[in-house]
């Protein structure tokens, strides 16, 4: 395991924490104590309708009840309710930037494809749209960028990506498996594909420790970093999920799953990272 890397914890504030969280969390802070690392704390509210203010709160009060320390910023900070570095929502300008440095390598593109036409396009075709594009051929339509209700697509382009996974080998894999990455959701929301590559570049991550849901999204995210101008890609760390019973993985609307219960009936913060940590290890 290489040493001093600085990796991050970066929950969205749509839910409370659940364990799926913690075990991320217990993983991300034992590999950057063990290596001589550290663990910057990000708050993801790139979506502004899902995102609350109280749900940041609870994050933090959960974070601190866990014993999770983050090295950058302190939780003191993100609590002072000011603008911070570490909240996309007081970030616009960063990922403004990023557009505009997209628009000089890469075709920025505003698409009106909706998930109904990409499932005619599915079930037209036998099988899901793949590679660069969209079904609708957004990207010659020349679509008004600040017309309601658009998505804004970026053409990465065609190739594979490498990158190091600390737990999965050297990879690889295309970065418009799923067609051109949406940057920009209909809302007018910044979209997390977007946000979490800025702001590992701006934050200078080089350790990206989390679940092995997000295998298939790194090709994509490691293109995007190099049109950004990064020339070497941060190491990843996917680890296996916690999954429900009927394998399904877990997810913020699994209320038994949550953390507050546990801790209230009586079980240490340390006993609740140990479990964590030790329900992936057995996954
Ligand atoms: N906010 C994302 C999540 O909670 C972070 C994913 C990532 O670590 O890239 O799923």
């Amino acid at each position: 395991m290489p040493r001093g890397l600085r990796t991050r914890f970066a929950p969205a504030p749509t839910g409370f924490l659940h364990l799926g969280h913690v075990a991320n969390a217990a993983v991300t802070w034992r590999v950057a104590r063990a290596t001589g690392g550290s663990v910057v704390l990000r708050i993801e509210d790139h979506d502004r309708q899902r995102c609350r203010p109280v749900l940041e709160t609870a994050l933090l009060d959960d974070i601190e009840a866990l014993g999770f320390v983050p090295d950058e910023p302190t939780l003191g900070s993100l609590r002072a309710g000011g603008p911070s570095a570490y909240r996309q929502s007081d970030n616009g300008a960063s990922y403004e930037t990023a557009v505009v440095l997209l628009d000089r390598v890469a075709a920025v593109y505003a698409c009106d494809c909706s998930r109904t036409t990409f499932a005619r396009w599915a079930a037209g075709h036998g099988h899901a749209w793949s590679g660069p594009g969209c079904p609708g051929g957004c990207a010659t339509r020349r679509l008004d960028r600040e017309a309601r209700g658009v998505t804004w697509r970026v053409a990465l382009g065609d190739g594979e990506e490498p990158w190091t996974d600390l737990v999965l080998g050297e990879r690889a894999g295309t970065p418009s498996a799923g067609g051109d990455l949406p940057i920009r959701d209909r809302h007018g929301n910044w979209t997390y594909a977007l946000c979490v590559v800025v702001d590992d570049l701006r934050h200078e991550i080089d350790l990206v420790i989390r679940g092995e849901d997000l295998v298939e999204a790194t090709p994509a995210q490691v293109r995007l970093a190099r049109l950004l101008g990064r020339v070497t890609p941060p190491r990843f760390l996917h680890h296996p999920l916690i999954r429900r019973p009927d394998g399904r993985k877990l997810s913020k609307a699994d209320g038994a799953t949550g953390i507050r219960e546990p801790l209230a009936a009586g079980t240490s913060p340390s006993d609740l990272r140990r479990l964590a940590a030790e329900a992936i290890a057995s996954a």
